[in-house]
């Protein structure tokens, strides 16, 4: 289990859900973990419950759709541990849902990609150099089957989510031959706080889109990035990875 021994890590959104199961993982396994969140109440929560000595986390306070406070949380990484190998970008939201792209508001289209879009370029943007400059490692960018198949009623975060892939695959290109993996995973619809406060009846309407009929596991989601961060998967770069029950299967 102690697959991350010596590494550094960073997960943005860490305070909640997938990004705080990943936390969990990679701090299982061995590694230095930054907690980033917007709120960092629950970052500094969340790092508390899996490390109360401290000793090997970090919750900061970061708005990934601020590039300073990005290029800070970096910063702030190299400071505390001395380096970065491994960088998990998966701070996102998905906004107003059930409105039509003819009627959708300028300002949420604006919102939403500020932080499922540009959030995911300000993490590369920052991690790349430090990831270079530590000899290399691997990043996961959150997409999900939002950035696979279209979605009616949330045209924002259908596009960030397809944006993300093809950003992951044009860094994956650029970074292939100079140590650092870049890949993407797509879940389908996990058992996340947010999810989990839905009424019994959306939660089986949200399971049933699963041929699988169920939801997914942040734990589970948290599996497959330990393996793509880890040395097992040395020959993957460039792809997205879908976890979803068999959703875009269909
Ligand atoms: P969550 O709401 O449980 O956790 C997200 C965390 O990100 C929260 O702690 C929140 O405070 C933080 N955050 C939000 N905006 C931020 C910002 N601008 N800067 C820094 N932190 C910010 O959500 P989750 O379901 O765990 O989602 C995590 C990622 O997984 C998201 O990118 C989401 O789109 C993606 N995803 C989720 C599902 C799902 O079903 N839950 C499915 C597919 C993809």
């Amino acid at each position: 289990m102690k697959d991350f021994s010596g590494k550094v890590a960073v997960v943005t959104g860490a305070g909640s859900g997938i990004g705080e199961a990943i936390a969990e993982r990679l701090w299982a396994g061995g590694a230095h973990v930054v907690l980033a969140d917007i709120d960092e109440g629950r970052a500094r929560a969340v790092a508390a419950r899996i490390d109360s000595k401290g000793a090997s986390t970090l919750a900061l306070t970061a708005d990934v759709s601020d590039a300073k406070a990005v290029e800070e949380m970096v910063a702030h990484t190299l400071r505390r541990f001395g380096a970065l190998h491994l960088a998990i970008n998966n701070a996102g939201f998905p906004g107003q849902r059930e409105v039509s792209t003819g009627a959708y508001a300028l300002d949420e289209w604006r919102r939403v990609l500020a932080t499922n879009l540009d959030g995911i370029f300000h993490g590369l943007r920052f991690e790349i150099p430090a990831i270079q400059a530590s000899g290399g490692g691997a990043i996961l960018n959150m997409s999900s089957v939002a950035g696979l198949v279209g979605v009616e009623g949330e045209p924002a975060y259908v596009a960030a989510k397809h944006g993300i892939i093809g950003l992951t695959r044009a860094a994956a290109l650029e970074y292939a031959a100079k140590g650092i993996r870049v890949n993407a995973i797509a879940p389908g619809f996990i058992a996340t706080p947010e999810i989990l406060a839905a009424s019994e009846e959306e939660r089986a309407a949200l399971a049933a889109l699963h041929p699988m009929n169920r939801l997914g596991e942040p734990r589970e989601v948290a599996e497959l990035a330990a393996f793509l961060l880890s040395d097992k998967a040395a020959f993957i770069t460039g792809s997205v990875h879908v976890i979803d029950g068999g959703y875009s299967a269909r």
